[in-house]
Order: C-alpha cells, then structure tokens, then sequence
C-alpha cells in the first residue's frame, strides 16, 4: 500500500531540492537568468498532476527571476491534435501563469534534422536497416551486453545518402531508422545505440506532410531544451535513466548545456493521473467528456468549482519529492474548501425539500429578513435581504418523527430556529398512505426575529430555508470520488473496474433563492449547511443546473475511522 501524505506532514517547508541547486547555481554565477519550459505532449487534457509540473517550472522561474516556455512536444504525429493545444493553453492560464513563448518541437525539426547529420558525420549515428524485433532481439539485457547491428559499420557518406533519401520519403515506415553509435555494452540499456529517428508517413498537426521521418524523444526533448537555453529542465523520475543520452547528445552536438532534473511524478488517491488513461475513461463513455467535474483534469475540476488558488496552495503543500508517493486527494479537497470559505458568498438551497407551513403567520403575508453573504470574508461580506413568508421548505433531513437522543433539528413539539428569520415550534406533521411526511406545521414567535429577538427562548439547533413562492427550481449534481479504492490502477483488472458507481447524483428538483437564477459560471456559493457550489456551463435562468464542488467536511475521513 502506498504511503499517504497528509496536510499536517507538509506543514513545515523549506527550500526543496530542485530550489536548493538553482540557488547554488545562482550564488557561482552559473546564470543569469533561470529558464524552464512546460513540455506537454498535446495527447490529451491536463490533470492535476500537469498542475504540479506547471506550479513548479512556472513557480521557479517567478521566485528566481527568468522565464518560462510552454513547449508543445509535439513530435508524435499521429496523436496530436489542435483541441489539445488549445486546451492546454487555457488551463495553464487558468491556474494563472503566462509563459513567455510559445513553442513546438516541429519548429525545430530542420534544425533537429542538421544535428542528426552533425552526429552523422562525426561518425556517431549510423542508418540501421533492422526492424524493431530484430534492434530488440539485440539490445541484450541489464545484464548481458548487446550485439552490433550488422548495418553499424556503414560509412558516413553512405549513412548521409541513406538519411537523406529516408527524409525523402524513398523507404516504408519501419524499414529504418537512424540509430546513435554508442555502445551495444553499456550499463545503461539506453546508450545501446538508441533509435534518434524513424519513418513514419503521417499528416503531422502542424508541418502537415512536409516530413515523413520523425525524431524521438530523447533527440527532440534534450536538444529543444538546449536551443531554448532552458536552464533547468525538470521532468518526472522515469527519465532518470534518460539523463545520460541528455548529456551524450548536448556534449556532442557541442550545443548550450541544458541540465535535466528529476522529480517524483504526483500520484492522487481515488483518481487518475495519465492522459492516456483519462482518455479511456471519456471514450468509454464512464465520465461526459474531458471537463465531467469527476476527473481530476484542470477543465474538470474547474467546472466542478475548484479555484486555481487552491490548486496552486496544493501543489506548494505536496511540494516536489525525489521519491514517489500517493497524495491523499482529502489533501486536495482540503485545500478547495480553505479557499471557498473566504470567498464563496452565502445562500440558501434546499437539496431534499418537505414543506414547512407556519400555521400562525398571516396568510399571503410576506417579509425580507437579512442574511450574511459571507462573515468568513475579509471586507464581511454584507447582507442581504430573502423573502420569508408563512410557506417554506426546508430539508427533510431536518425532521425526525422520532427524534434520536440530542436532535437539536425539528421534531413533534421541538423548537428551532430558522436561520436569519425566526423561531419555530413544531406542532404537528402530515403523512400519505405511503409514510412520507408530505407537511410539517409549525408556529412561531413574532418577537423571536433575527437581530431583534425579545423572546427570551433560546433554539439549540439552527436550519435553512427558502419561502416556497419565492423559490427557484434547480437541479444540483452532486460528485463523489470517481472510484472506490485509493489506487485504481494498482488493482487487479483494468482500472474502470473500480469506477464509484455512485460518483454522480442528480437532484432534479431542489430550491434555491431566486437570485441564484442569475449565477454565472465561476461564480462560487456556498449552500448554508450543504457545501460548496457553482453554476455548470449547462446552467441557464430558466433551468439552473450547480455543481457540487466540495462539501463543507471530510466526509471520507469520518468513513475511514468507521
Ligand atoms: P501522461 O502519462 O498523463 O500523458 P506525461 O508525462 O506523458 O503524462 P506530458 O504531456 O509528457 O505527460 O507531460 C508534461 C509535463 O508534465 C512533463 O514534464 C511531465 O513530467 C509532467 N507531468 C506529467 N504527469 C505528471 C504527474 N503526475 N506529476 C508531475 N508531473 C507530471
Ligand atoms: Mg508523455
């Protein structure tokens, strides 16, 4: 099992490693400036731990004084697409950085192209007519060396014409490559004369058909780096084993000596962090699409409700690490709820309404009452004013026929109050044939009023409301974790095996206050008692549709100590 971080373990901070070189670096007069690039792969939307990637790059160049890039790794030609890049440059803006430039891999492939023929000429790439089994079948093992390719011998004006003539389109996808000359003896697999090029007849998003041979990562990423002058290029621990070829190719390309730095990929509990698999969720039809407030991409959680404020107060929390972990996602949450209690504003929504008659409130009478937008907010919030009439509802889980020991909600003959408005005394309830509590009756004080109360009676227990004829219709979704075990794809069997059969629940007909009506998408609430909510991009005046984005407690944490 995974270890889990928790929010009190990231309390204490210091500088973290990646920080601690770039002060080194700094304090010898390495650089200047610090640059950083986000080298995303336009394969898929970004997820949250995208965001940890763009806090950090984004984060170092802020404190340290630089830039950075956000570079398209778009060297793939068959997977990329325009959506994606358009996607990923809003989300990065809206967790709230601006890069400096935007950039492509393909810009570079002329110049990646010259640095093949470079390393031709110097006699350390070479055209290898084997197939992908047969440079496999040589590769050896960890702990066996591998064999030389029966084509590693070819001359450089031979490697130059065949090079040449693959960039021309002579030969069929497969049927080569152009390899780097290394050392099929290597400790490190990756040095065994790795692939720096291959063909592949394919519409490219950006070049269209302007090449049919594509280079690989290792050739494209190091290299962009280096004609960027990215100081510090810092990417996630499986390309550990890839700093070596980093190296190898700047050292003799003879070109600006980018560094590589590795960090811990961000691994959340109960979600997904990998493109590829968050696609399978949305082409199978599991989640609505890409921003379904389920997934923990960036357009998913911004539709749920969540603010780049706290993603970025996260992502500094979970801070960067050298080794891998699970991230609690109730750390996550957390944080959105930190956030929305300064600046969510106050309302009234009732999710799960009976109906409350106060049977000693004139009939057709009706009063504004003044209720708080937000006493949690720096400036205090204000008030407002809601209609209050003699017809109200109000949740059905605040009645209970027969009250548990300290129910302090409404029961027969219990008093409450009734938030911002006044005191109440249940007197008695109506049934159908069915059970259902269909009417709750009440009376209630007149001198009982919110801000003016001469009662003398104190109500233990506080609930919400809105005036029936004053209320809008609203359906609310309601979301819960997407799956059910802490790390879907540590489990046996596919991963949408665990999907949470209950993380979606519509409520088609809850009560909001009318002015909700006009809530805009971004607009942040919170529903007194019920949690925090936000228009969805479906919402309209005439049918407002909220998300749930969290609720008001860690729900989980109470089911896990069961
Ligand atoms: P995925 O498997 O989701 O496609 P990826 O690493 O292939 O992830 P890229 O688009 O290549 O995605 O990643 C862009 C940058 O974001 C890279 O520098 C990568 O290291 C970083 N990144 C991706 N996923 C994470 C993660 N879970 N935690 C931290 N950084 C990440
Ligand atoms: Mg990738």
């Amino acid at each position: 099992m995974p270890k889990t971080k928790t929010a009190a373990m990231t309390e204490e901070k210091g500088l973290n490693f990646i920080e601690e070189i770039i002060e080194e670096d700094l304090k010898n007069g390495k650089y200047r400036q610090i640059i950083t690039r986000f080298p995303p792969e336009p394969n898929g939307y970004l997820h949250i731990g995208h965001a940890s990637s763009i806090c950090l790059n984004f984060g170092l160049t802020q404190k340290y004084g630089g830039y950075t890039n956000l570079r398209f790794d778009d060297t793939n030609p068959v997977t990329e697409e325009t959506e994606f890049v358009e996607s990923i440059k809003e989300d990065v803006r809206w967790l709230g950085f601006e890069w400096k430039n935007e950039l492509y891999a393909s810009d570079y492939f002329d110049t990646l192209y010259q640095y093949a023929i470079t390393l031709i000429n110097k006699g350390l790439a070479y055209v290898d007519d084997s197939s992908s089994e047969e440079i496999a079948a040589l590769k050896g093992t960890p702990t066996e060396p591998g064999k030389n390719s029966p084509y590693r011998g070819r001359s450089v004006h031979e490697n130059l014409d065949l090079f040449e003539r693959m960039r021309n389109g002579e030969f069929k996808d497969g049927s080569k490559t152009l390899r780097a000359k290394i050392d099929m003896a290597h400790s490190n697999m990756l040095m065994r004369d790795p692939v720096l090029y291959r063909i592949k007849h394919a519409h490219h998003h950006r070049t269209g058909n302007k090449w049919c041979i594509y280079p690989m990562y290792d050739l494209a990423h190091g290299q962009s780096d280096s004609i960027e002058k990215v100081t510090h290029s810092i990417c996630t621990l499986e390309f550990v084993p890839h700093r070596e070829l980093y190296d190898w190719l700047i050292e003799k390309l003879e070109i600006y000596p980018s560094r590589q730095y590795e960090f811990a990929r961000r691994n959340l509990t109960y979600t997904i962090t990998s493109k590829r698999k968050l696609m399978q969720l949305v082409n199978e039809n599991h989640v609505q699409g890409w921003d379904d407030p389920r997934m923990t991409t960036i357009s998913g959680m911004r539709r749920r409700g969540f603010t780049p404020e706290s993603i970025r107060d996260f992502c500094d929390r979970i801070g960067v690490a050298k080794r891998e972990n699970m991230v609690d996602m109730s750390l996550l949450e957390f944080c959105v709820r930190e956030h929305l209690n300064k600046i969510a504003i106050r309302r009234m929504a009732v999710l799960d309404p009976v109906k409350l008659v106060i049977t000693n409130y004139p009939k057709d009478q009706t009063e504004e009452v003044w209720s708080e937008n937000n006493p949690e907010a720096e400036n205090n919030g204000g008030t407002r004013p809601v209609m209050f009439s003699g017809e109200l509802w109000i949740e059905r889980e605040d009645f209970m026929e027969v009250p548990v020991k300290k129910w302090f909600r409404l029961a027969p003959g219990a008093i409450v109050r009734l938030k911002s408005a006044y005191i109440i005394k249940c007197e008695n309830y109506i049934k159908d044939k069915e059970g259902n509590i269909t009417e709750i009756q009440c009376s209630y004080i007149p001198e009982s009023r919110s801000g003016n109360d001469t009662s003398g009676i104190h109500a233990k227990g506080t609930i919400h409301w809105v005036s029936t004829a004053h209320a809008a219709k609203a359906e609310v979704r309601l979301y819960d974790r997407l799956f059910t075990v802490e790390n879907p794809t540590g489990e046996e069997g596919d991963f949408t095996r665990y999907i949470n059969p209950n993380s979606l629940q519509i409520i088609k007909e809850a009560y909001i206050e009318n002015s909700l009506k006009e809530a805009k998408e971004g607009n942040k609430y919170q529903f007194i008692r019920k949690g925090y909510f936000t228009p969805d991009k479906d919402s309209t005046p005439e049918h407002p549709v909220f998300n749930r984005t969290v609720t008001l407690k860690d729900t989980w944490v109470k089911e896990s100590r069961k």
